[in-house]
This record gives C-alpha cells, sequence and structure tokens, in this order.
C-alpha cells in the first residue's frame, strides 16, 4: 500500500478504563500511522453489553486525549453497525458460507460442527441458534506480519466453522472486526500479540466477502506473572492521565524505542518526536511480564 493512503486504527472495547497494556496498543498503533502521514481513527467495539462498564468509551476517550493521541474523524461505535453485520452474513449466506448450529462447544468434533450434522440439517433447527461460517477443512490462511514475521495458519484445522453470530443474538467479535476494518479502508491493523489467532478468522472473512485484507502488526502484550494477559479482568489498574508524559516514556521503552530528548514535557511534544525516530524492527517480538 502507498504511504498517503495508510489508515490505521485503535479499536477498545468499552470493558474499563485504558491500562499500561492498552496505552502501548493505542501508542503503537498512533506512531505507525503518523509515521507512515496515515489516518488514525478509533472504533468503540461495544458489541458484547454484558461486558461494557458505565463510562468507559468516555474514560477511554479522555485518556487517549490526556496523552495526545488524537484521533482523525468521529468515533466509529460498532453498536451502530448493526445493519451492516446483517448484511455481511446475508451475503455469506447467500453464497451457501453459513450454516446455523445449536451445538456447545464440547459437541464440536474434529470434522468441525458436530461431525457435520448441523451443516446437513440446518434448515429443520428451531431458533434460537448460533450462525457459523464454513471453513473448508484444506484452508491455509497466510500473512507477512509487521513485528511477528511470516505467519500461516491451517484455519480448516484449527479453528473450523467459527461463530459469527451468536445464539443470544449479538454479533461475534471476528464478523465485526472483519467488516469494520474492510469497510473502513483499515491498511494496517497495529495491535496485541493476544489477538494473532483471531487474525486468519478475520482475513477468511473478509476474503468471502470480497475485500483486500489489511497487513498486520501484532506488538508482545503485558503479562502478568502467571503468564496471563495484563487486562481489565485482572484488574490492570487505570492509567493515570495526570502523568501522561511519563506513561509514554514508559510505554515507548517498551516497544523499544529510543527515548525522547529529555526536555520534553509535554506529551504532544513526546508524541511528535516518537513518529520521528519510529521504528517498527525495533518493537521486541516477545511479551514481557510485568509484577
Ligand atoms: N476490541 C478488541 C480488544 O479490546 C481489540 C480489537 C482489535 O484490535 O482488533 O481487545
Amino acid at each position: 500500500a502507498s504511504t498517503h493512503s495508510y489508515r490505521g486504527r485503535f479499536a477498545p472495547s468499552p470493558t474499563g478504563p485504558l491500562h499500561k497494556g492498552s496505552l502501548i496498543a493505542a501508542l503503537a498503533s498512533y506512531l505507525d500511522a503518523r509515521a507512515h502521514s496515515g489516518q488514525w481513527l478509533v472504533r468503540i467495539e461495544d458489541i458484547d453489553p454484558p461486558r461494557e462498564q458505565a463510562g468507559a468509551t468516555q474514560s477511554i476517550l479522555n485518556s487517549l486525549q490526556a496523552h495526545g493521541l488524537y484521533w482523525d474523524d468521529d468515533p466509529l461505535f460498532q453498536s451502530t453497525r448493526s445493519d451492516a453485520y446483517e448484511h455481511a452474513i446475508t451475503r455469506l449466506h447467500t453464497d451457501g458460507l453459513t450454516f446455523a448450529c445449536q451445538c456447545t462447544r464440547a459437541a464440536l468434533g474434529p470434522d468441525g460442527c458436530c461431525n457435520g450434522r448441523c451443516e446437513a440439517s440446518s434448515t429443520s433447527l428451531t431458533p434460537p441458534t448460533a450462525t457459523r461460517f464454513r471453513v473448508e477443512r484444506a484452508t491455509v490462511i497466510s500473512t507477512d506480519d509487521g513485528v511477528q514475521g511470516q505467519q500461516s495458519w491451517p484455519l480448516g484445522q484449527d479453528a473450523p466453522d467459527f461463530v459469527i453470530k451468536r445464539k443470544d443474538g449479538l454479533f461475534a467479535y471476528q464478523l465485526a472486526v472483519a467488516v469494520d476494518d474492510a469497510q473502513q479502508g483499515i491498511s494496517r491493523v497495529v495491535r496485541g500479540s493476544d489477538l494473532l489467532d483471531s487474525t486468519p478468522r478475520q482475513i477468511a472473512l473478509m476474503g468471502a466477502l470480497g475485500y483486500d485484507a489489511p497487513e498486520y502488526s501484532h506488538i508482545p502484550i503485558l503479562a502478568t506473572p502467571d503468564g496471563q494477559k495484563l487486562s481489565k479482568q485482572n484488574h490492570a489498574a487505570p492509567l493515570a492521565d495526570q502523568t501522561a508524559a511519563a506513561n509514554l516514556r514508559e510505554a515507548l521503552d517498551y516497544l523499544g524505542q529510543p527515548p525522547p530528548p529529555t526536555t520534553l514535557e509535554s506529551p504532544v511534544d513526546i508524541l511528535t518526536a516518537a513518529t520521528t525516530q519510529w521504528s517498527e524492527a525495533a518493537i521486541p517480538k516477545a511479551m514481557a511480564i510485568i509484577a
């Protein structure tokens, strides 16, 4: 993709305030976009109401601004995108790429959903049912990740026939992200490596919907001492917006970037220097443990 058409994004779920780990993902996607003179969009992934926390969206947007991370355009809210997601499912359905399924995860056999039983009898199922995307068993998805290098997934064996609309009527994360990244014209996705496993499913969906997939860079994530992803669920401390400059310096260090001149004090000045110095090649591949 040519430099001027670069479009990146940060896509937080409003399940809680930003923490150190999410700042790193926001910062890396921001700097990579700005270093390519590209646009940087924010998308609020509010399609799972039971997991949301009241006030989280505003707190995330406030924190981004406090850190000088100003986005282009208005943030896109996935909660407004049901028609687009439904449309995508209809298209996949018309192409014979979906089927209804009532199985639990435990019932999924080695040959895909319920060893083909749902696929054979999907019309006789009574709602509520989940909608699955049909994946040919021989499907292999590859991408050259900007940080993790060449990746290749036997998707048909690893994650056959995955859910795109849940039994409870909510759209699955994989579908929403694939549709939005494609329709927003995102050219490069920079995000945490905990989402590397989701990438082949999103690429497969975009291909089935007739879109080119973006390029990807998966940055290492922060983990707790027992190897778990640092997350809102395991009580990562919220970012202190009052120490934005120090937070940015710490995140830059984690991303392997050279320290901006110590004379710079404002978040915007630090970001400007960091954009000039940005080197994707300097990002470490492995995740770091923090206490
Ligand atoms: N909303 C997802 C999360 O907060 C990230 C989605 C993405 O970057 O693709 O974990």
